[in-house]
Parts: structure tokens; sequence; C-alpha cells
């Protein structure tokens, strides 16, 4: 329907309701629902988290989860596993899944994909989040929104803006010059709402440019309104809101809390009353309704021509371990240690608590009830069947912390009402555990360690202090190399760990990311080649945090304020231009087999830049390659980065195979050189 007759028609059925009715439109009424208005037959918006499933059903007013028998879902791999397909049409597809489901679980708004920049490996939330880089985010995210809302379910997208670490995360104002907001900070959002067509954008909690953005009238009234044009549904974060009259002047259309106190919410009673005084004018309101109409039209909620979804297909499930298979990024692989071969393996010994560990249930708002999740010993026990001895021994301990939703109820203080783990001592048991893992690492075929981190560090409300591995690991892991150097390392994780302590004597080093329900069957047919890795790092794997610009540069997490000095300068940008080696870079992946690249041309299609270059599979197997573009001024430096990626291309090629690819590019920058390769540092081609 054209926007004017939409929003025409919305704002005469609005016409028709009292102050009240619009003021129940405009809240919380429930922990992830607003009011409808029965007698006009306008239902109420239904809400519900998160990236990676539909979360499981609250009490109303409380964070008690009422336990259902029915609420289970599809688990999809988290966003940055997502991003490290590089991988659009996936991205379309799993975002296709989350809203069919959320569909069929009787939601109308999905609070999906957390697309904040990456711009400290430590922030709690990345996992939730694709990359530190813009374009690739903007691109699979605006992707994933256009899978979810085919099913009539509008998108979220969160957390606008600048929300970028946990630390303070309702209070830190975030310094940021206008440059690298409009560069590095607002692109991707930018990309999804219009693009990608989201129709609805969660604010965020902290303050920019010294106000909440909730009711930040610069970003919500001037850049997102004004200048973008948007017309859909802002939506608070749950508990963002912190004055009424801020709140009712700016850009935003719903106040949502954690609390269960819904008349009291700034944009409940307060407002109505401020209106009845005469304070606040009615039309301010009219046009939040408006917006809230405006959507319910799209989402056919108010004509009966609804699109029906299911949850918890088979068609899914695939889905999800399709994602998870190409998720997995092969960091290291010396002497072509992997993959190994499941006939000539009698026996294996996994070692490391990740091996059998469930993450499901875990990490904030983004927790799921998994239908099931399949652990990477489960993966690797029914990959390899009953002619290998495959065992387990957990190798060190780490602290098992069942989440509850009862966990959001302090979710504003800092923190988010958890500890991290704070045992780093190397205690009896910790000891003895090694030991075992140690002793019996000599007895076996192959030898796989299988650690990182849980949600015990990517967690919502929490910063990780640095990047090392928790719990003893750099200690375990040296001891088995030593006795075992063929053990291959596997480590699973939202965000990127410290490497340094082992990383050269490994041959072999696997990255697997929160890969969803089928994540450990993916990543054992990648250990036994039944699938050929194609991840690539959607971030900058520093040595140590202190190598990323925003704790060198810039400051991390800050105080009241925190100040992003290192500006545009954000993860491999700034590695790129100052010449700082990170443990393994941006774009970064290795195959099973090998790729070779053509001649590259500059080339123009549909009016849009684009590159053209041959590439050939020149190994034994199919495999999948990504073509990654850079732009590359020759005024680096000088206010630009070394290197920017301009556009990407996913190509699936058999042995021998060669195709010629086209890449489009972003913008329209003619003047400046580019360079095309396997990823940031390796750049082959300069154009
Ligand atoms: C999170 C949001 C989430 C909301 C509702 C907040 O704590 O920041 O991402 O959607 O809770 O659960």
């Amino acid at each position: 329907m054209e926007q004017n007759s939409l929003r025409e028609k919305a704002a005469a059925l609005a016409g028709k309701l009292t102050l009240e009715e619009k003021i129940g439109m405009i809240h919380g009424a429930r922990l992830f629902q607003t009011k409808g208005v029965d007698r006009l037959g306008i239902p109420p918006l239904v809400m519900s988290d998160g990236p990676m499933g539909v979360r499981q059903e609250f009490e109303p007013a409380s964070w008690e989860a009422i336990n259902l028998s029915d609420d289970y879902v599809t688990y999809l791999p988290c966003n940055s596993a997502l991003a490290s397909t590089w991988n659009r049409k996936l991205a379309f597809e799993m975002g296709s899944v989350l809203g069919e489901e959320a569909r069929g679980r009787g939601k109308d708004v999905i609070l999906a994909p957390g697309i904040n920049i990456k711009r400290s490996p430590l922030c709690g939330r990345n996992f939730e989040y694709f990359s530190e880089d813009p374009y690739l985010t903007g691109q699979l995210a605006a992707s994933f929104i256009q899978g979810v809302q085919q099913w009539d379910v509008a998108a979220c997208v969160k957390h606008f803006a600048a929300n970028n670490q946990e630390t303070q995360r309702l209070w830190v104002d975030v310094e940021v010059d206008e440059k690298a907001l409009r560069r590095i900070y607002l692109p991707a959002f930018y990309e999804c709402l219009t693009k990608g067509g989201s129709l609805s954008v969660m604010g965020a909690y902290n303050l920019l440019f010294g106000e909440h953005c909730c009711q930040n009238k610069r970003l919500l009234n001037e850049i997102l309104r004004r200048e973008w044009g948007y017309d859909g549904v802002v939506i608070s974060d749950w508990s963002a809101v912190h004055d009424t009259r801020s709140a009712a002047e700016s850009g935003l259309d719903i106040e949502m809390a954690v609390t269960g106190n819904f008349d009291e919410y700034f944009m409940a009673d307060p407002l109505k009353r401020t209106v009845e005084q005469g304070e606040i004018s009615e039309s301010v309101i009219d046009e939040k309704v408006i917006h809230i109409l405006m959507l319910m039209m799209r989402l056919h909620m108010l004509d009966g021509k609804r699109k029906a979804g299911s949850y918890n297909t088979a068609e899914h499930r695939s889905i999800a371990l399709e994602a998870a298979r190409e998720s997995v990024v092969l960091l290291k692989n010396e002497d072509h240690r992997l993959p190994l071969c499941a006939e000539k393996t009698k026996s294996v010994l996994i070692v490391g608590d990740n091996g059998e560990r469930l993450h499901a249930n875990g990490g904030g708002s983004a927790e799921i009830k998994a239908l099931y999740e399949i652990s990477p010993l489960m993966g690797m026990r029914t990959l390899l069947g009953g002619n290998t001895k495959v065992d387990f021994v957990r190798g060190y301990c780490s602290k098992r912390q069942e989440q509850s939703g009862s966990w959001q109820e302090t979710s504003l203080e800092n923190g988010g009402g958890r500890t991290q783990d704070s045992s780093e001592a190397d205690t009896r048991e910790r000891a003895a555990l090694r030991q075992e893992a140690v002793r019996k690492a000599a007895d076996y075929d192959e030898v796989i360690f299988i650690g990182g981190l849980n949600h015990d560090q990517d967690s919502e409300g929490n910063d990780r202090r640095d990047m090392k591995l928790p719990y003893g690991q750099d200690l375990l892991i040296g001891e088995l190399l030593a006795v075992r150097p063929d053990t291959v390392i596997v480590m699973v994780g939202g965000s990127p760990v410290e490497m340094g302590a082992w990383v050269e004597r490994a041959k072999a080093v696997v990255w697997s990311w929160y890969a969803g329900m089928e994540g450990g069957r993916a990543l054992a047919e990648v250990l036994f080649g039944r699938v050929n890795p194609s991840g690539r790092l959607p971030e900058t794997f520093y040595k140590t945090h202190m190598d990323c610009s925003a704790h060198c540069v810039g400051e991390f997490p800050g105080g009241k304020t925190v100040a992003y000095r290192e500006g545009i300068f954000v993860g491999y940008r700034y590695n790129e231009t100052f010449g700082v080696e990170p443990q393994f870079c941006f774009g970064h992946g290795l195959s099973y087999t090998e790729f070779s690249y053509g001649k590259a041309q500059l080339g123009e299609e549909d009016g849009a830049l684009c590159v053209r270059c041959g590439v050939t599979n020149t190994g034994q197997q199919e495999g999948a390659e990504v073509i990654q573009v850079y732009r590359m001024p020759r005024d680096a430096g000088k206010g630009r980065p070394a290197k920017e990626l301009a556009g990407f291309e996913k190509v699936w090629l058999a042995p021998g195979e060669s195709r010629t690819v086209t890449v489009m590019l972003d913008g329209e920058r003619e003047d400046d050189l580019f360079g095309i390769g396997h990823s940031v540092e390796d750049i082959r081609i300069i154009l």
C-alpha cells in the first residue's frame, strides 16, 4: 500500500481512539505486550526476544518462566556465527526461520537482530552482534530482517545506537565524534531500516550527546525520523526511558520496562496526566499511535490476511545445521592436520568442559529454551558411530550457572546481578582434572581439546576484563600439547580469546561460535572432513585486548562517560592502518582446499560499481571461498583507514572449477585503489 494512504488510514483509525486507549498502546501492559483496543478490533502488540530463537513464555508481570511444555524452539547460531558465514542468502534463511517461529508462537515483533558494532572484544553481548565492520553487519542483518518480515512479523533491530558495552550500560554517556558516528556506528542501522525495511527499532540504554537514547531528540527526531524518513515503530529497551516529557516529545513510540508497575511507566499515567493538564500536546501521542497502527497494517494484523507460521519444523533445523556448518572458522591447519579421518580413528579423547556443555540457556535476554542442543561430544559420537571409542574428560572446571528469566529483574544493576568467574586460582580440583586429561591423552588415536568461553563470560550485563582464557585452560592446553603435539584445539565462544601461550605450538586451531542446536554436529562434520570449513572471521582476533583501538587509543569501559577517541579507526581499520599485528585478522579463515584468483577488473552493473574476478578451486575437494574487496585509499592514515571492506561474495567451487565472480561495491568512490583476496591482510590483486 502507498505510504501516504497507509498513513491516512492509520490516522483515521487513531482519530477514533480516546486518550486512555492511545496511552494503553504506547507502553507495556505486560512485560512483552502493550494494550489493544477491543472495541475497534486493535490487538495488543506482542513481542519476544530474541536473536537466536523465540524466547520462552513468562508470567505477564514477573520474570517467572511459565514453564510450558510447548514453548521450546529452534535454537539458531548466534549473530557472530551468522556473520562468519559471510552468506547473505543464509542470513535471509535464518531470519526466515526466526520470523516463522515468531509467527508460530503468536508474536508480532521479534526483538532482533542485535547489530551493534564490536568496538571492543570485551563487550559481554558481542555474541549477539555481527561484526566490527558496518558494511558486513549491514549486509547480513538487512537480509536477515527481510527473512524475518516475510512472515508478517516485525524485526526490531537493536540497540540504537552506540551501545557497545555492558559496563554501566544504563548510565554511560558515549562521546563519539560525528564522523565515527556516521561511518561506523550508524550505517548498519541505516541499511537495516532502509534496505532491510525493519519495521521497528529498539532504542538503546546508554546516553549519546548527553541524553538517553530512548528520549534523544537528536538521534530519534533529527537523524532517524527527519533525515532517514523512518516511519516504523521505535521501542525502548526495557527500562531505558527516564523522563515523561523527553520521551513523549522524542521519536520514541513504545515504552517497555522490566518492572510490573505498568501504569506508572513514564509514558503511562504520568503522560496521561501531563496531557490532560495541557502541558504536552496530544498530537505527540497521535504520532506514536499512527506509527503503531501502520506497523499493524503492514503486518496484516487488522485485515485478517496475515500469514500463519510454524515452529520446530525439520526445515528449520536443517537451516540451523547449515548455518552452523558455514560458521566454523578454521584458524590454523599446519601440515594439513585436519581433517581427521573417521575410518582410521579407533579412539578419540575429547578434553574440555565445552565438549559437553550446552549453551542455549544463557547469556541474558538472548537465552533460548532449545528443543535440543547437540554438544560437540554428541556430535562426535553420532558421527563416528560404534567402531570408534569416543571418551570425554572435563579437563577444567567451570562454574555452572543455571540462568532463569528472573535474572532480568536485577538486569539493570551493573553486572546484571551475576558474578564472573572469580576463582582463577589453580585449585586442587582443577589440577586433578588437568592431570587426568594429560595422563589419558597418550592413550588415544586423536585428542581434541574443546574449550573457550561460555555464557558466564559472554553475557548481557557484563563485560570481560581481558581476553584471557578462563579456568586455567592455558596451562591445560600447554600440558596437553607437550604430551600430544598433535592435539586439535577447538575454541567455542562469542568473542576472541588470547591464544599466545600455545598457538604457535598447536597445529590445528578451530573456532566455533555458539552455533545453535546443531552446532556440535556441524563441528564434528568439519573436524572429520564431511564439511569443508568456509567461515571467515567477522572481527579481528587480537593478541590481547590492548591491541584493540578502543583500549589503546580510546577508553573502555570508561566511567560516567566513555570517549571513543579512536574515532573511525575501529577493529581492523586501526590495526591495518597503524601496523598492529593481530593473532588472526578480519576476514581470515582457511579451507581444506585452495583457491587462486585471476585478474580483477573494475566494472559497472545496474549503474553501480563492481569488481569482476576469476576464481579457481585449485585443490582436491569442493569448497567455498569468500572473495573480499577492500577499498585502499591513497591518502590512508590522514583520517582514512588503510583498508575498508567494500564488497564480498561467497562462491562454491568443485575441484578444478573456475568462475567469474561479480562483487558489488559499497559506495561510489572510483578514485580509490581496490584490493581483492581472502582476507584483509591477504590482498593479492590491486586493481
Ligand atoms: C535487552 C534487550 C532485550 C530486552 C527484553 C534488555 O535487557 O537489552 O536486548 O530485548 O531486555 O528482554
